[in-house]
């Protein structure tokens, strides 16, 4: 999946007018800062080793930012930044297994310590990745629709009355940790049966070792060279585009799990549309096609629904840095316009 020929393209459309701004979308290997343009071109972009400490993930998002600073045109540029984790209203990450030194961060008021501001927009980077597809990508134009990401977990964002949805805390559209299987598999969450148990990139790699294990899908564990513990999913896809039977299967029922979440979402959302971004969705000329197949018919009423378009993410893996380089513009237009206000009232009060 590549989303920079997408994103070198001018769109016409997006949030409105002003100085470029910068996004990081901070992974569990990797920290991807960008330059976004208010058009949503991306004018720059640099990738660096996520750092395995708090102190080394705030010193690395500040120094991201430092050196693309340059690049906006503007003395001290408003940043975004995309988590992977629970983010709260004050910009502070929890539940963050993913990130070593994550859980408890104080995101936003570190990186201001660090000199970053006075604007640092700090979001889920699911939730990014919903604003930068809303913005710039597949789900632009979109009043309701949904975006999953299928990786080492499942992330997902929701669009509601054409707006992402943020949740009273900030907590919304934790999707991956929807129960499909009551007391089915353990989550880090601490639940049982979550989702993404049964539906993440990683767990494609759980099936192919269980069928292994038990004797089928032999073209898989070739692949492999022949050690169990090493299959993943990459295996199981590679062995399926080569038209192994057993491997097919594993796709098809990989398929079957995704849908079940999926067809919760179109009963909960109603959405015009579904995006499926993520690692896997490099994959998606392998795995659309299943995962369309096995949702059709399972919603509510799906005899008298319009079938939901499901597709394939137009922003790849940027869509994160691209989502929070939006949330950091909105929010230095927002903190503009309450300024302008109390300057107003401030105004009025001395007449
Ligand atoms: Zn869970």
């Amino acid at each position: 999946m590549s989303g920079s020929g997408a994103l070198s393209a001018p769109v016409p459309a997006g949030p409105a007018s002003g100085a470029p701004t910068i996004g990081v979308d901070v992974g569990g290997t990797k920290i991807l800062g960008i330059v976004l343009a208010p058009d949503g071109s991306v004018l720059a972009e640099q990738r660096s080793p996520t750092p395995r400490s708090a102190e080394g993930l705030l010193a690395a998002i500040a120094s991201t930012a430092r050196e693309l600073a340059p690049v906006t045109g503007v003395g001290n540029p408003p940043v975004g930044v995309g988590m992977p984790g629970l983010v709260d209203r004050t910009g502070s990450l929890h539940v963050a297994p993913n990130l070593i030194g994550g859980d408890g961060l104080e995101v936003r008021a570190g990186l201001m310590r660090l000199g970053l501001g006075p604007e640092v927009a700090v979001e889920n980077d699911a939730t990014c990745a919903v604003e930068g597809e809303h913005a710039f990508g597949a789900l632009r134009g979109t009043a309701v629709g949904c975006m999953i990401t299928l990786g080492t977990g499942i992330g997902g964002g929701l669009v509601v009355n054409g707006n992402v949805v943020l949740g009273a805390h900030g907590f919304a559209a934790e999707v991956g940790h929807m129960v499909v299987v009551e007391e089915g598999r353990p989550c880090p969450c601490g639940q049982r049966g979550c989702w993404e148990q049964y539906a993440s990139g990683n767990s494609l790699g759980d099936m192919g070792r269980e069928a292994v294990s038990r004797g089928r899908a032999a073209a898989v564990l070739a692949l492999a060279g022949g050690a169990v513990h090493l299959v993943r999913g990459e295996h199981v896809t590679s062995a399926a585009r080569d038209g192994d039977s057993d491997a097919l299967a594993l796709i098809g029922e990989y398929a079957t799990w995704v849908a079940v979440g999926l067809a919760n979402l179109i009963n909960i959302i109603d959405p015009e549309i579904i995006v499926v971004g993520g690692g896997l969705a490099a994959d998606a000329d392998l795995m659309l096609d299943p995962i369309r197949a096995a949702t059709s018919g399972r919603p509510e009423g799906a005899g008298i629904r319009s079938e939901v378009p499901i597709v394939v993410s137009e922003l790849g893996d940027s869509a994160g840095a691209v989502g929070a380089a939006v949330f950091a513009r909105t929010r230095a237009m927002e903190r503009r316009e309450t300024h302008g206000v109390l300057a107003g009232l401030r105004s009025d009060e001395s007449l």
